[in-house]
């Protein structure tokens, strides 16, 4: 019987004990072939998604508040130090992927949008000759409305889901009275139309 080959997990935040089998890799061919857990590879997947959320991110601060200057490390960590909800993020810290904890790169983005205007009335008048201060101050702001707007995306979560609710059983009662069959057409319909709203 011949044994069944395992490799070292790709993912460089790989909780296994185990290696992986051969048989139940996910295998990335290339120079080297890649190897994952099937759950290493969906998050593997979703860190680059982070990854390329925060260069956006970045993009955006420095064409919005730093006049296009090139993204610097600074920011960076400031910014994956909100993402994963702590103070700080010291040299040599390796940065672990948390799929569902902290705050979201397009959380971030989002709120520093939507308060561009506090951001812009908070620094005027200000003299921030120095990058790191001005990026301080405008992340504080930040760091500060984030509760805010990850409230209101709740509040409209669950008004949507109301709406929904609300939508279907009205559809039950219809179905009811009427007693018309199709109502799998009439479902899309509704969701359709809830859809449209948002
Ligand atoms: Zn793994």
């Amino acid at each position: 019987m011949t044994q069944i080959k395992e490799y070292k997990c790709h993912f460089s935040y790989c909780t296994h004990n185990e290696k992986v089998k051969e048989t139940e890799a996910i295998l990335i061919k290339g120079k080297p072939n890649k190897r994952y857990h099937k759950d290493c590879y969906q998050l593997y997947l979703q860190s680059q998604k982070d990854k390329e959320d925060l260069d956006k991110l970045c993009k955006y601060l420095s064409k919005k508040y730093f006049d296009n200057q090139a993204v610097t490390t600074s920011m960076v960590r400031r910014l994956q130090a909100i993402r994963n909800d702590v103070k700080f993020i010291k040299t040599g810290d390796k940065i672990k992927f948390k799929k569902n904890e902290g705050n979201n790169y397009k959380i971030i983005l989002y709120t520093i949008y939507y308060y561009s205007e506090i951001i812009f009335r908070a620094l005027k008048g200000k003299n921030f000759d120095d990058y790191n201060k001005k990026l301080g101050y405008i992340l504080a702001i930040t760091r500060d409305k984030i509760p805010k707007i990850k409230e209101q995306i709740k509040l409209k979560k669950r008004e949507k889901r109301q709406l929904e609710n609300l939508g279907n059983n009205l559809l039950i009662k219809k179905d009811k009275s009427t007693n018309k069959i199709n109502n799998n057409n009439k479902k899309d319909k509704i969701s359709n139309n809830i859809k449209d709203l948002w």
